[in-house]
């Protein structure tokens, strides 16, 4: 590809509404919930308190029917229930890992399918969602980047993955019922399938409901965007969405990322980092997360090593070390245990926590870059991706 050459979207967008069917008020934001009730009927002047209110049903309390809306009247409530609906995306199947990983394979509109991990830890849980069908970008190592078929997902398809999986946790809470401040998802990482800043609009639209006080109420450190380093938008990322941000560095050389992350060819390892050191954070301890995919003979060298320290210098930083999670027809393998940990030894040893992500869920393809639907046929061939990785 030509260094100019944008890297193009190609994707299809769909009515937030149904060509049939009820307008589904998961992922409005507070406006857009106003001007929907008002456009059917509620008086202006009421408009404000019952945004407020259906907003806590929905995401304080997790309900899906307007009948248990209680403090509205029954008459709202049906007019409600005859005008809209309450609807997340559906569960077509869940896997879980001998680990307690959860795979959730949900149907969204159009028949598309996304995948879903839960990741549980101690004292805490860590959700990992999709905001695209696919990928765009045709990172050579990852799986969902084989996908050919792509679509963005709308802000409702996107907080409905968190909430399905607080369905499936059981964990709204229970009216009356002394509040647990252990949250079984107590955190998000868009680093499923898709691009999360090729869908800005619908990814930041979802998050600001995660974070909203009255409703799921995640704080933004809980919350890590990760983005293969589409620059323009990382610095609306911060202001518009204030979340944590990973990158997927992966390379320290451009002729190495070029073919590892292709979007390089548009925007290079300078260019990503003069972003990075302008991302600005709420405190110290934010830093930004570096993740890096060890693959053996590629990017894993003393020197790779590094060439890394020299490049971040200067920005609040952490490295994630993640082995090379292997699909098949992969075109890479993972670098050995000793590679990966003399790796993080050098990174370590310059001042930066430098975390070994322990692959999750391998027994049931939940680990990072090995999400793709089962259903989806459109498959490169082996001898493709090969060619595509510069092998
Ligand atoms: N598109 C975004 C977020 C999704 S990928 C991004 O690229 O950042 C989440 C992380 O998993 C990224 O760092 C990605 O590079 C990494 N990843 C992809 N395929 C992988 C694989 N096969 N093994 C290990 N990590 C992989
Ligand atoms: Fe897309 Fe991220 Fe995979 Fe690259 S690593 S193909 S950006 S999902």
């Amino acid at each position: 590809m030509d260094a100019k050459a944008p890297i193009t979207q190609d994707v299809m967008t769909i009515p937030r509404k149904p060509v049939e069917g009820k307008p589904n008020l998961v992922g409005l934001t507070r406006s857009q919930l106003r001007a929907a009730l008002i456009g059917h009927g509620t008086p202006e002047k009421q408009a404000k308190m019952r945004v407020g209110q259906i907003w806590q049903w929905i995401y304080q309390w997790g309900v899906r029917d307007f009948a248990a809306m209680t403090n509205l009247s029954k008459a709202y409530r049906a007019q409600l229930a005859e005008t809209f609906v309450i609807e997340t995306p559906e569960v077509v199947s869940k896997q879980v890992s001998t680990d307690g990983t959860r795979k959730y394979l949900v149907r969204i509109a159009g028949g598309h399918e996304v995948e879903v991990v839960y990741i549980p830890e101690e004292g805490r849980g860590t959700l990992c969602i999709s905001s695209q069908v696919g990928c765009t970008l045709t990172c050579s190592f990852c799986h969902t980047g084989t996908q050919k078929l792509v679509r963005n997902l709308t802000a409702g398809e996107i907080i409905g993955q968190v909430m399905m999986a607080r369905d499936d946790l059981e964990e709204w809470p229970v009216p009356g019922a002394p509040k647990d401040e252990t949250r079984l998802l107590s955190n998000i990482v868009l680093m499923g399938m898709g691009e999360p800043l090729y869908n800005f609009e619908n990814v930041r639209d979802a998050m600001k409901i995660a974070m909203d006080d009255e409703g799921i109420s995640l704080s933004r450190r809980r919350i890590t965007l990760s983005t293969s380093g589409v620059v323009p938008e990382i610095e609306r990322t911060a202001n518009e969405i204030g979340c944590q941000l990973a990158v997927s560095f992966h390379a320290t050389t451009d002729d190495i990322r070029n073919t590892l992350v292709p979007i390089n060819k548009r925007w290079n390892i300078e260019a990503l980092l003069d972003a990075l050191r302008a991302y600005p954070r709420g405190r110290n301890s934010e830093r930004i997360t570096f993740e890096y995919v060890m693959l053996h003979g590629v990017n894993d060298s003393d020197e790779d090593a590094q060439r890394l320290i020299r490049l971040i210098e200067g920005i609040p930083a952490k490295v994630n070390l993640i082995p090379f999670n292997e699909w098949p027809g992969a075109p890479y393998k993972r670098s050995s245990n000793n590679r990966i940990r003399a790796f993080a030894d050098i990174i370590y040893k310059a001042g930066y926590a430098s975390p070994i992500r322990t692959p999750r869920g391998e027994d049931i393809l939940a680990a990072c870059g090995q999400l793709k639907s089962a259903t989806e046929r459109a498959r490169k061939s082996r001898r493709q991706i090969a060619s595509e990785a510069g092998l």
